[in-house]
């Protein structure tokens, strides 16, 4: 069959799709139209208008939108693995920071490729990242074909390498955004100051400041252990929340990682400033910082998303195990089944994960990005599947990354046939392997 002409719509018929939007409406089967990176009609096969020019592709399965990862540092497969054992702030200073210290640009483009290939694979289109050496962070990103939210990493740098300050760190971030943000369509710019105790209050301070006038996302790690919230209140006699308020940071567009140590006080306060959350449990319980209580802050209305974090502190990146750990940590602790809804544990996997970045994706309607995935549900994890609710509770409960087999973003195809068409995998494997030994000093 000769390709379509490049301006022609194409609509992907399959079984079943999943829309995730306002309804959760789930069609059987099911169509979705695409022209250029945009959706513009999603609908059953037979309501469908057989248009002239219209390439019909029949590709069975589900589809559904792609996954938002809210908060990762993904270039860390670098680091994978390592400091296991230890609390956040040991293993911070003593493992990961001496290693990120010796990190060059070339590491960080590697490290990204091969994370950003693993998080295709895993059917999440949408990333939000924090690191360092954004250039290569932004370059491994676009040459894979995933959409990401880039906010560069910003704080003063303890180790061995050359001394890097957050003042640094804001210039180098504040360059890239006038260079790329809004030239490419995948990759926009934000700002990634680490947190209250990794960035002095100046800076933080500085951060806000030219956030506000660039517009720009602020993305920032709050209250992600006890010993985080109890440093503030001895410094200062308030909470993170309180000092990023103070401060002028909830002032402007902010994604809040973590999120464990928040009081009522502090999550009213989110509210009042509509402050987005990227839920990190798998990290956090395997850091052992605790549990986030997810459930309080959807009662509140806020934007809250899933975040792998990075893949030293998880130690992959597939989002599916976030998307099940959320509801069962929340119905294991409140000892209650109605605690976190399987379509809401979905929904912050896909639309309220894309709403918490703005990025107009997470949902299968008309107007929204094409970002979407197909799964293969010729599967014992989607049997019985006999009701609409029971293909919600087989993805969120039975499903994995394993039954994703094709991706696109922006209405691009990157994974085929569960192979990254745009990564060349066992290269950068090795790449990456070789590199993560001279980081270890090995
Ligand atoms: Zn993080």
């Amino acid at each position: 069959m000769p390709p379509p002409p490049a301006d022609a719509t194409r609509r992907y018929v399959a079984d079943a799709v999943v829309t995730m939007n306002g309804d959760a409406r789930i069609l059987r089967p099911g169509a979705i139209e695409v022209d250029g990176d945009r959706l513009t009609w999603v609908g059953s096969p037979d309501d469908a208008v057989p248009a002239a020019g219209t390439d019909v592709v029949a590709v069975g399965g589900l589809l559904m939108p792609g996954l938002v990862n809210a908060h990762g540092h993904s270039a860390m497969t670098l680091l994978r693995g390592a400091g296991d054992g230890l609390p956040l702030d040991r293993w911070l200073a003593d493992v990961i920071w001496p290693r990120e210290a010796r990190l060059t640009a070339e590491d960080v483009y590697w490290g990204m490729l091969l994370g950003s290939a693993e998080l295709l694979r895993s059917g999440v289109t949408t990333t939000c990242e924090q690191y360092f050496h954004p250039r290569a962070v932004a370059q491994a990103a676009v040459e894979s074909g995933i959409r990401c939210v880039l906010t560069p990493g910003i704080f003063d740098l303890p180790g061995g390498g050359a001394p890097v300050t957050w003042q640094d760190c804001l210039d180098e971030a504040a360059q890239l955004h006038a260079d790329v943000h809004g030239r490419q369509g995948r990759l926009s710019i934000g700002l990634g100051p680490h947190s209250t105790y990794a960035v002095p209050d100046e800076g933080l301070a500085a951060v806000a400041k030219v956030a506000t006038e660039l517009d720009a996302l602020v993305h920032i790690h709050v209250a992600e252990t006890r010993s985080e919230d109890d440093a503030v209140r001895l410094r200062l006699g308030c909470s993170a929340p309180e000092l990023l308020a103070r401060l002028g940071v909830l002032d402007c567009r902010v994604l809040a990682a973590h999120s464990v140590w928040l009081s009522d006080g502090d999550l009213d306060l989110f509210g009042e400033f509509d402050v987005a959350v990227a839920h990190c449990p798998q990290s956090n319980c395997k850091l052992g910082s605790g549990v986030a209580s997810v459930p309080s802050m959807l009662e509140r209305g806020l934007r809250v998303g899933l975040g792998t974090d990075g893949p030293a502190s998880n130690d992959n990146l597939d989002l599916w195990e976030e998307m099940r750990l959320a509801p069962l940590l929340a119905r294991g602790i409140a000892r209650d089944p109605g605690a976190l809804g399987t379509a809401d544990a979905l929904g912050l996997a896909t639309r309220l994960g894309a709403d918490a970045l703005r990025v107009e994706a997470g949902s299968l309607e008309a107007g929204r990005l094409a970002d979407f995935i197909r799964l293969d549900v010729d599967d014992a994890a989607f049997v019985p599947g006999v009701s609409a609710e029971d293909i919600l509770a087989h993805l969120v409960w039975a499903a994995s990354s394993r039954h994703v087999t094709d991706v696109w973003v922006g209405g691009r195809q990157i994974v085929r046939d569960r192979a990254c068409t745009t990564v060349d995998d066992a290269g950068v494997r090795r790449e990456v392997s070789t590199r993560a030994r001279r980081l270890a000093g090995v």
